[in-house]
């Protein structure tokens, strides 16, 4: 160990960057000088969002605590105790950076409005010498966009175009195989480090808590439970939370199954495992980094097979990018009423109809077959995500926010940027604010033509005809529950309101 490594101890705070290959932050915190890797429990995030929810839910808290007691693991392989604690950043560290002399905080930053304020909070009571900031959970770093966060183009293609010819995606940085750790010694005399250092013993604790802490989680599908458990059991099975399940995923996806060459073919499935990459809950957890994902695709291409499939899953995370950025941009406003565009309209926010939605009753089986998957495992496919986030918005012309809280407390790959993102773009309040809708039973028939999706997810369809599943209500003795809207009527609705 050197002199210089001895005076520098670095406390590494993870956020969503849980995992130590490709993490910029932890590598650089281990160049230079002893590291104590710590994880905050932040009380808010437990807390209830406006809407009343829970805002982490508790699929999220499954995977959140599988994904810590992996990073744990890996930590000590090398060589380091990872703390957790229940705490408010900008109220722990000024503390106890404060007792500890030549102590610096080390983290990577994130993206929307209510984790760049805490880091601002930080900086403004810490000196600009102890902390540094990473950007660790994106494809290309703020530093080498070809254009300044401030001026980051409105339009996707705009963004893709200009990144793609002007700028190229950073290689991973290598996995540390050893790191130095702080001792006791290491924390002082001072009375609150060292209690701080006494939490070591409550690790463990720590992890159980996480599904128990704070506001309890909705279950609104527990009524099916006997119908929809086996369905639960394997997805949990199959998408356990950590870097390594994360990059176990990746070698499937590539190198097991080249799967990747198929994805553009498959990518708007709906049923099993396999029709998409689901990268999404890693890449949110940061189990797995965008880096590593694009470096070993171009891996792939280099030594199998290179084609529009492999490209477009690049595609799709330059699509995450570009939301991270923007939201960076925007700030408070990703999060408004009236969105990006301040636009604001008079919403429904039928309480009725919300239930009906998140319980997958609306009486239109294609939206209660994906609303049933979303609160059974926490996710839901991509073609799935655009009819409901249409329906919620357009159909039922509820506020947007409500849905994309429920979201967040819902999806195992909540992540603000790309979440919020999304649900502005379907309410037509984001960066494209043209008119538009799903035809929701036109989109089921196209991606669900044998019915099959559906039925997976409402067995009270057993008795309606093939041909009729997507629209129950016309079958006289459907079991299934009755429309909560005139659809047609609907779109009227919105064609005038556009
Ligand atoms: C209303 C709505 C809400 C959404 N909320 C989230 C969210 O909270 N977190 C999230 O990661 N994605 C969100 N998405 C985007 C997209 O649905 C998911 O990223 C995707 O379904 C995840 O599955 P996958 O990993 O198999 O994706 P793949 O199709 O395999 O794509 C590969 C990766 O590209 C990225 N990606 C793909 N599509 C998008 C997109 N439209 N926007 C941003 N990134 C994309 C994801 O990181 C994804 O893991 C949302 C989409 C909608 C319409």
């Amino acid at each position: 160990m050197s002199a210089d490594h001895q005076q520098n101890p670095i406390f590494v705070w993870f956020r969503n960057d849980l995992r130590i290959h490709d993490n910029p932050c932890l590598h650089a915190a281990i160049k230079q000088g002893l590291v104590q890797p710590i994880y905050l429990l932040d009380p808010r995030t437990f807390q209830a969002s406006s809407f009343g929810l829970a805002r982490m839910g508790t699929h999220r808290r499954r995977f959140l605590r599988e994904s810590l007691e992996n990073l744990r693991t890996q930590l000590e392989s090398i060589g380091l105790d990872l703390l957790i604690l229940n705490a408010k950043p900008e109220e722990l560290f000024p503390k106890l950076l404060k007792s500890i002399p030549h102590a610096k905080l080390f983290f990577s930053h994130e993206y929307a409005f209510e984790e760049t304020q805490i880091e601002a909070a930080l900086a403004y009571e810490l000196s600009s010498a102890q902390w540094e900031g990473f950007w660790t959970g994106t494809l290309m770093d703020p530093e080498n966009l070809p254009f300044t966060l401030e001026n980051v183009p409105n339009g996707f293609s705009s963004f893709r175009n200009k990144v793609e010819k002007y700028a190229s995606i950073p290689e991973p940085v290598p996995t540390p195989n050893k790191a130095i750790g702080f001792q006791k010694h290491d924390w002082g005399e001072d009375l609150f480090a060292l209690s701080v250092f006494a939490e070591r013993e409550n690790t463990d604790q720590q992890l159980q808590e996480i599904e128990t802490m704070g506001l309890a989680p909705i279950n609104p599908v527990a009524d099916l439970a006997d119908e929809l458990d086996t369905l639960k059991t394997k997805w949990e099975q199959s998408f356990k939370g950590g870097e390594e399940a994360g990059l176990a995923r990746l070698d499937y996806y590539l190198w097991q199954t080249d799967l990747v060459a198929t994805y553009k073919k498959t990518r708007n499935g709906l049923i099993g495992t396999d029709y998409s990459t689901k990268f999404s809950p890693w890449l949110a957890n940061g189990n797995l980094s965008a880096r590593m994902i694009a470096s070993e695709i171009h891996s792939y291409e280099g030594q199998r097979t290179k084609n529009d499939s492999t490209y477009w899953v690049i595609f799709e995370l330059l699509w995450r990018d570009f939301f991270r950025f923007a939201a960076l941009k925007y700030g408070r406003k990703w999060f408004a009423k009236g969105g990006i565009q301040s636009n604001v309209r008079e919403y429904q926010n039928n309480k009725d109809y919300f239930e009906a939605w998140i319980s997958g009753r609306t009486g239109f089986s294609f939206m209660d077959a994906n609303m049933r998957e979303l609160a059974t495992t926490g996710f839901m496919s991509n073609r799935g995500r655009q009819n409901v986030a249409s329906f919620f918005t357009q159909n039922l012309n509820m506020d947007w926010r409500w849905g994309a809280e429920y979201f967040e407390s819902m999806l195992l790959d909540y992540d603000p940027a790309s979440n919020y993102g999304n649900w502005m773009y379907n309410a037509t309040l984001g960066h494209d604010p043209r008119s538009r809708f799903f035809n929701i039973e036109l989109q089921a028939n196209r991606y669900d033509s044998s019915g099959e999706y559906v039925m997976l997810w409402c067995r009270e369809l057993k008795k309606v005809p093939l041909s009729l599943r997507h629209e129950p209500y016309i079958h006289n003795q459907s079991m299934f529950v009755a429309p909560i809207i005139d659809l047609e009527k609907s779109y009227e609705e919105i064609r005038k309101r556009a």
